[in-house]
């Protein structure tokens, strides 16, 4: 639609062709046209997945860059130092009812709701909206989509958040100050492009899955390696995966994939599990094999998907190969909270915020949502937090229960 409306506004400039990809399909192989829509510009040149705001796509077809590029570059619009980005709805820094910080799932939801209950919001970015979804290749658990690409669910998200609050690409929250409870004061949220005054602020910075950091792991993840067992483990039915870890998450994603009928073998660098007892007798009883004290050396692939694991053990040192059609390393999550450790709000003793079912967070006015208070870390969880969050902010900030 945007390539459409840009050659009708200059024909002298943009000429644009749309193309159904299944009656096009040596079109569709010759530019890896997997998932729609899917813009290609000039011959190949840049290439544009999913549904891209109306400005980012112009901002991407003058500068034939990813608007991650452009964010880098600082030539995204409206990047200019000390002015909000511009694009749908945004608004200059100054006073609002709630901050939300964070435009995954969770905080563009938080948006949505925030706005229709009556709140002057606006969702904080750091980098370009989406979160972790953006990144995932395809997403099959969320409800009304059999099948969809991470980057475009997001994108049908984001355009959905944006009818109703601002959301800021590339505006990172840098600090908070909670100012005086007593006094009445506001919470001052400090940004790289200035300062918001806020009644309310909603954490949802969300968490990064732990990389082992080996040769291979980067190339190949989203081509046989994986991080999510509960997001991606069907896929390997009737294969055979190892599964990198020796916590409570690695022996639960093997017990799951194993219900799932995968062939899985644990590689654990100790000789013990970190687990809890009961998943070990049930890996037991399931008669899941671990190689212990063994670590991983390198991903090996075809250039295409990985295929093979160079692993050592630590106490023999050997060296041995390991075929495999995937691998999930299940070696933990580190959530962002170094915003909400500023604040002193109370974290769970595995490092994730502790929020009531209300998502109320131990420091009044502030509340949090999404992965980053651990539990089923998935998107429908993530939205669901986002609302209850954003409806609690509502709450408080038309009657405030700490008056009470
Ligand atoms: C590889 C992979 C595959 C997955 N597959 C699935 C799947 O198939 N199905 C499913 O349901 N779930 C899946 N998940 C999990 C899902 O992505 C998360 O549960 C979900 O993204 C959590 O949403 P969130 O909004 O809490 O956080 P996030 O999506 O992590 O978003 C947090 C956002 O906050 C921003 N941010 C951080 N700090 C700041 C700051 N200081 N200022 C401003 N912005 C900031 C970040 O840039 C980020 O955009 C997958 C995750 C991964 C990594």
């Amino acid at each position: 639609m945007s390539a459409i409306k840009c050659a009708i506004a200059k024909p002298e400039l943009v000429r644009a062709e749309c193309i159904e990809k299944n009656e096009n399909p040596e079109l569709a192989e010759r530019f890896e046209v997997g998932s729609v829509p899917h813009t290609v510009f000039n011959e190949g040149a840049h290439q544009g997945l999913g549904l891209m705001p109306e400005e980012r796509f112009v901002a991407e077809l003058i500068y034939l860059k990813s608007a991650e590029e452009l964010l880098d570059q600082g030539l995204l619009p409206g990047q200019e130092e000390g002015k909000a980005p511009s694009g749908f709805g945004t608004i200059e820094p100054g006073e609002v009812d709630l901050v939300i910080i964070g435009a995954g799932p969770a905080g563009l939801t938080a948006g949505i709701y925030a706005v229709r209950a009556g709140l002057k919001a606006v969702v904080l970015e750091k980098h370009i909206v989406g979160g972790q979804v953006a990144l995932t290749p395809v997403v099959e658990n969320y409800p009304g989509f059999t099948s969809v690409p991470g980057k475009q669910l997001m994108d049908i998200m984001s355009e959905h958040a944006r009818e109703y609050v601002p959301v800021h690409e590339g505006e990172g929250v840098e600090s908070i100050e909670m100012g005086d409870l007593a006094k009445g004061e506001s919470i001052i949220v400090t940004t790289n492009r200035g300062t918001y005054s806020a009644k309310a602020v909603i954490l949802t910075m969300g968490a990064a899955y732990r990389k082992l950091g080996v040769t291979g792991e980067d190339k190949y993840f989203g081509h046989g390696i994986n991080y999510c067992a509960s997001c991606d483990g069907y896929l390997y039915k009737g294969k055979s995966v190892a599964i990198i870890g020796g916590g409570n998450t690695a022996l639960t994603d093997a017990l799951h994939l194993k219900n799932l009928g995968v062939d899985v073998t644990i590689i654990h660098r100790r000789d013990s599990f970190r687990a809890q007892k009961p998943l070990q007798d049930s890996l037991e009883r399931e008669g899941i094999p671990v190689l212990w004290n063994t670590v991983i050396d390198e991903f090996q692939g075809d250039g295409k998907r990985v295929n093979n694991l160079r692993i050592r053990n630590l106490m023999t040192r050997a060296v041995s190969d390991l075929p495999v059609d995937g691998a999930f390393v299940a070696i933990g999550q580190v959530p962002a909270t170094e915003l909400a450790k500023s604040l002193g709000v109370e974290l769970k003793p595995d490092g994730f915020i502790k929020v009531g079912p209300d998502m109320r967070t131990s420091v009044p006015r502030v509340y949090a949502a999404g992965d980053l208070t651990g539990g089923l870390q998935q998107i429908v969880t993530a939205i669901g937090e986002g609302s209850i969050a954003a409806m609690s902010a509502f709450e408080d900030v038309s009657h405030p229960y700490w008056k009470e």
